[in-house]
């Protein structure tokens, strides 16, 4: 799939006919992804965030984790995963991923969770600690969690433990975020408020954001496109940009209501089932 016309800059993240089969000659054998190529080009000063959505086991997790380098997947079996014109060769700090299950270590702070990351990096970022300090609180304030940075992961709520996850990993300034499911063990308020959170804090990094959500109105909320996979092996079956509402500082639940958001949904779902249904004949 062509993603859009491409840039002078090299891009952000490049599949190229990149398939993966897990536990190959085995009877296990088992192709997740097959012959998957897109590009996604840098947009200065915006950060695209690019949804992801398609049946179960078709291999979302599996692209997030082929841009990761994550070593349980990573290498693609063939194809060529680049991120800015450089193979994939393993995690690095330019790469953050934000998981459905809270990450945090336990028996850390959470002011002591935001500057772990610090901590770990500092010969390279050069941050004194008092500095390091300083950042992780100014993170903690932007995901709503000033007052709570003495206390322990367990005695948060889950939706301020993920706040935690996203503070841990937006303090390092990735230039890519890799978010699988972040808010599916959430309740409904919860996932909302988490949705406009994001939204209000995403102008400010200028991340490309890869998420994968099994709610196609979370997908259309977010995404500034929305890629819809096939049933498994998964291959990118369609991309749907140009009837995505603008959703850029506009409220989760007052754009839930329009017209233009309820047509987008609906058309998702539509390909979506006919992916499925064609996946299946
Ligand atoms: P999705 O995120 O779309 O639900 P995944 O990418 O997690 O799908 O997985 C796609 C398929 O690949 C699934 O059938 C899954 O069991 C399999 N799979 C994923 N990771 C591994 C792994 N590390 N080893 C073996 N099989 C895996």
């Amino acid at each position: 799939m062509s993603a859009r016309e491409s840039s002078a800059l090299p891009a952000v993240v490049e599949f190229r006919n990149v398939t993966k089969t897990f536990n190959p000659g085995t009877p296990r054998e088992f192709i997740a992804l097959r012959d998957v190529s897109f590009r996604v080009d840098d947009t200065p000063g915006i950060g695209e965030f690019i949804a992801i959505v398609g049946p179960s086991g078709c291999g979302k997790s599996t692209i997030l984790n082929l841009i990761q380098g994550f070593s349980d997947v990573y290498p693609p079996t063939s194809g060529e995963v680049l991120v800015r014109d450089r193979v994939v060769e393993g995690p690095g700090r330019d790469r953050g991923m934000i998981f459905q299950k809270y990450t945090s270590f336990p028996h850390l702070t959470v002011r002591q969770n935001v500057t772990f990351g610090l901590e770990l990096n500092r010969a390279e970022l050069g941050l004194s600690p008092s500095a390091r300090d300083d950042l992780a609180m100014e993170w903690l304030g932007k995901v709503g969690l000033r007052g709570h940075e003495a206390k322990y992961p367990h005695q948060l709520s889950g939706g301020q433990q993920q706040r935690v996850a996203i503070a841990r990993t937006l303090v390092l300034s990735p230039k890519i975020i890799l978010m699988d499911e972040p808010f599916s063990a959430l309740d409904e308020p919860t996932r909302i408020e988490m949705q406009r959170l994001i939204m209000g804090i995403w102008q400010a990094v200028e991340t490309t954001v890869f998420i994968v959500t099994h709610s196609l109105a979370e997908a259309v909320y977010l995404g500034d496109r929305v890629w819809i996979m096939t049933p498994a092996p998964g291959r990118l079956g369609k991309q749907i940009i140009d009837s995505i509402p603008r959703t850029r500082g506009e409220d989760p639940l007052v754009m839930q209501e329009g017209r233009a958001f309820k047509d987008a949904v609906a058309e998702v779902a539509q390909v979506f089932r006919d992916l499925e249904k064609a996946g299946r004949g």
